[in-house]
């Protein structure tokens, strides 16, 4: 392929002192991909999805945002990068309680000093949460608090959605519905998707399967 990754990662490794986490992960994104990432628990799957959204640090190799090294910006660069062209959903939606939903989906636009109401709108309906606007989290169920999450995750039309077990936390149905906002919008927006998941229903839609284990990824 001859387009620039979206994200680069090359001999990845993160170490807590003399304990490797995971070592030589390679891998390359490039835009509209959807990658699923699997492993056991504990295999450095969340620590991984963090080092590349910047979050955390590694031990060796590189991570390439956009062309962009990482290791070459300092703390305050890395963030302003991670807000334009990031999006992380977690496994616990970590919806705010105080905001109401369309605040919560604005968060990421306000610390870019940006507003647009109507894409608000637009991101509440594609997300089947039309006229739920001016609703707090907690009047919501869990999968829709998730679907709030999603919709603030791609709000700023990220470059790459990260998201971290997305459905773990729901029942199959609320699940399956959940990935199907999730595929749905980050297709149609051309952003690359990297999904951590234990469903091998949500892996199976996935483009790639990528199998994390210590010593690299497959
Ligand atoms: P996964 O998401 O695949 O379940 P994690 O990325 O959460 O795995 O964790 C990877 C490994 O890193 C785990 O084995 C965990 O014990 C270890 N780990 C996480 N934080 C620390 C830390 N501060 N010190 C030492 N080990 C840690
Ligand atoms: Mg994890």
């Amino acid at each position: 392929m001859s387009a620039q990754p979206i994200l680069q990662l090359q001999g990845l490794g993160k170490r807590y002192g003399d304990t490797a986490v995971f070592a030589n992960v390679d891998l390359s994104v490039y835009a509209g991909e959807f990658v699923a990432i699997v492993g056991e628990s504990g295999v450095g799957k969340s620590t991984l999805l963090n080092c590349m959204a910047g979050l955390d640090s590694w031990s060796s190799g590189s991570v390439t945002l956009d062309g962009t090294d990482l290791a070459q910006l300092n703390d305050d660069q890395r963030a302003l990068l991670r807000r334009e062209k990031v999006g992380f959903v977690f496994q616990a939606f970590h919806v705010l309680p105080h905001l109401d939903v369309a605040q919560n989906i604005a968060l990421p636009l306000m610390l870019l000093g940006r507003s647009d109401p109507a894409r608000i709108d637009a991101l509440l309906d594609a997300v089947g949460l039309a006229g739920l606007g001016a609703r707090l989290p907690q009047q919501l169920s869990g999968g829709q608090n998730q679907r709030v999450a999603i919709a603030r995750a791609l709000v700023h039309q990220p470059r790459l959605l990260l998201a971290d077990e997305p459905t773990g936390n729901l029942d199959p149905g609320t699940a399956r519905r959940v990935m199907d906002s999730l595929i749905a919008q980050a297709r149609e927006h051309g952003t690359a998707l990297v999904l951590v998941t234990h469903s091998e229903a949500a892996a199976a839609r996935a483009d790639r399967v990528l199998q994390l284990c210590a010593d690299g990824i497959v």
